[in-house]
C-alpha cells in the first residue's frame, strides 16, 4: 500500500462506486445526489455565450467580481447578512473546495474538528489531509422521523482541543434542517468554547413545507467565527460545474484562499459569469424547485414505506432516509451491493457517513432529485423486490 497512511480510510468515494454500479448493472441510480434535468435555460445560455463570448482564461483568484458581488447581494437579500465582496466572498470549485480549503487553513495537526453524523464524505477526508481528528455528534430521529441534536451530546464532544466545526444544515443525509433552538445551543456552544464554524449550507433554497434555512452566522457574535458556504451546484440544478463559495469576516476569507490559491487557483471560468445571472435572476426558479423537490419526497417516501422500509422525514434536500430491518435486512452495504441485481435501483449505505458504522449499517439513504417517472419506476422495482 503506497497511500499514506492517514488516507488509508479514504480510497473511494461511495458516491463514484455506487454510480458505477448503477452504469455497469443499468440500474435507476438513487444512490448519487444529482438532479436528472437541467437547470434555468437563461443560466445555461448565459454559460454558452461565456465560452462563445471568449471568456475561457483564468478568472481573477477570489473569482469574477460580478460573481462575488450576485454572492453578496443573495446574502444581504436572503438572510441580511452583509459580507464585502472585495476581500469577504471567495469563489471556489464547488463547495467540496471551500470545505477543504478552510480546513487546511484552519485546522493545526492534531486539533480536533467537530462535525454532525452522519457527516458528508468528504469532512473526514479533508480533516485527516489536515493531520487533524475527526469527532462527530450523531442525530437521531424523533417520532416523526425528523433528526434532531441533543444539545448535551453535542457539549460533550467538545473537548480542550476542538477548534472547528463543520456545521450542515439543510443535512445530507437526513434531510434535517437545525431549528431555532438547535442553532442557538450550537452557537452558545460555539462561543463558549471559542470555534470557528465552517457552514456548508449548499442545500440553502431546497426547503420544504414552510421550513426555512437560517444560516448559524446570523445568529447574535457568529458572524465573527462563522464561514459560509454553498454553491451553484444544489441550488441551479449544475452540480457538474463546480462554482462554490465561501463568505466570511475577512481574517478567515484570506485564510481560506491562502490555501485555495494552492489547490486550484481557480476554475470554472464561463461559468462564473453564468452562476452570477442565475443568482441575481433566477432565484424564483431555485424557490419553485424546492416545492417540486417536496412532491418528489412525498412520492418517494410513500413507495419506500409501500415496499415496506421505515423512511424518515426530509425537511430539506435530494434525500430521503430509511430503515431497512422491516424487510428483514441489517446490513445497508451488503443490502445497496445487492440492490442492483435484485432490483435495477441503486442506493446509498449511510453506515458509510459514521465513525461507528456498525451501529447505523440498518439506514439506508435514496435520493428523490429525479423525474416522476423514474421515482415511480424504482419504487414499483423494490416492491416487487419485496412482495
Ligand atoms: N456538502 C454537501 C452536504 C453536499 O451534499 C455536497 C454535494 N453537493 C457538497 C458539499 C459538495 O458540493 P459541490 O458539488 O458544490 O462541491
Ligand atoms: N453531494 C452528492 C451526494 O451526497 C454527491 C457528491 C459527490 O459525488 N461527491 O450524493
Amino acid at each position: 500500500m503506497t497511500l499514506v497512511h492517514r488516507l488509508r480510510p479514504f480510497t473511494q468515494t461511495i458516491f463514484a462506486e455506487m454510480s458505477a454500479l448503477a452504469t455497469s448493472t443499468g440500474a435507476i441510480n438513487l444512490g448519487q445526489g444529482f438532479p436528472d434535468s437541467d437547470g434555468p435555460p437563461e443560466m445555461l445560455a448565459a454559460a454558452r455565450d461565456a465560452i462563445s463570448g471568449g471568456f475561457n482564461q483564468y478568472p481573477p483568484g477570489p473569482g469574477l467580481p460580478e460573481l462575488r458581488t450576485a454572492i453578496a447581494e443573495a446574502r444581504l437579500r436572503n438572510y441580511g447578512q452583509f459580507f464585502d465582496p472585495g476581500n469577504q466572498v471567495l469563489v471556489t470549485t464547488g463547495a467540496t473546495e471551500a470545505i477543504a480549503a478552510a480546513v487546511i487553513a484552519l485546522c493545526e495537526a492534531g486539533d480536533e474538528v467537530l462535525m454532525l453524523e452522519p457527516f458528508y464524505d468528504s469532512y473526514p477526508a479533508v480533516v485527516a489531509m489536515a493531520g487533524g481528528i475527526a469527532r462527530a455528534v450523531p442525530l437521531r430521529p424523533d417520532e416523526n422521523g425528523r433528526a434532531g441534536l441533543d444539545l448535551d451530546e453535542f457539549a460533550a464532544a467538545i473537548g480542550p482541543r476542538t477548534r472547528l466545526l463543520i456545521l450542515n444544515s439543510p443535512h445530507n443525509p437526513t434531510g434535517a434542517v437545525l431549528t431555532g433552538a438547535e442553532l442557538a445551543g450550537i452557537a452558545r456552544l460555539c462561543q463558549e468554547h471559542d470555534l470557528i464554524v465552517i457552514s456548508d449550507e449548499v442545500y440553502e433554497y431546497l426547503t420544504f413545507d414552510g421550513t426555512t434555512h437560517v444560516p448559524i452566522g446570523t445568529l447574535p457574535g457568529m458572524a465573527e467565527r462563522t464561514i459560509s458556504i454553498s454553491s451553484a451546484g444544489k441550488s441551479f440544478s449544475a452540480t457538474g460545474w463546480k462554482i462554490g463559495w465561501a463568505c466570511g469576516p475577512a481574517e478567515l476569507i484570506a485564510a481560506v484562499r491562502a490555501a485555495k490559491q494552492f489547490l486550484t487557483y481557480v476554475s470554472g471560468g464561463p461559468f462564473q459569469p453564468a452562476v452570477a445571472l442565475a443568482l441575481r435572476t433566477q432565484e424564483p426558479w431555485a424557490r419553485e424547485l424546492a416545492l417540486e423537490l417536496a412532491g418528489k419526497r412525498d412520492r418517494l417516501s410513500a413507495g419506500l414505506r409501500a415496499a415496506g422500509l421505515e423512511v424518515w422525514h426530509p425537511q430539506g434536500t435530494y434525500f430521503v432516509m430509511t430503515d431497512i430491518r422491516p424487510l428483514g435486512e441489517t446490513d445497508g452495504l451488503a443490502f445497496c451491493t445487492q440492490l442492483p441485481h435484485r432490483a435495477g435501483v441503486v442506493a446509498i449505505p449511510a453506515q458509510v457517513f459514521y465513525r461507528t458504522p456498525g451501529d447505523w449499517s440498518h439506514l439506508v439513504r435514496f435520493a428523490f432529485c429525479k423525474a416522476d417517472a423514474v421515482i415511480d419506476e424504482a419504487c414499483e422495482r423494490l416492491a416487487a423486490m419485496s412482495r
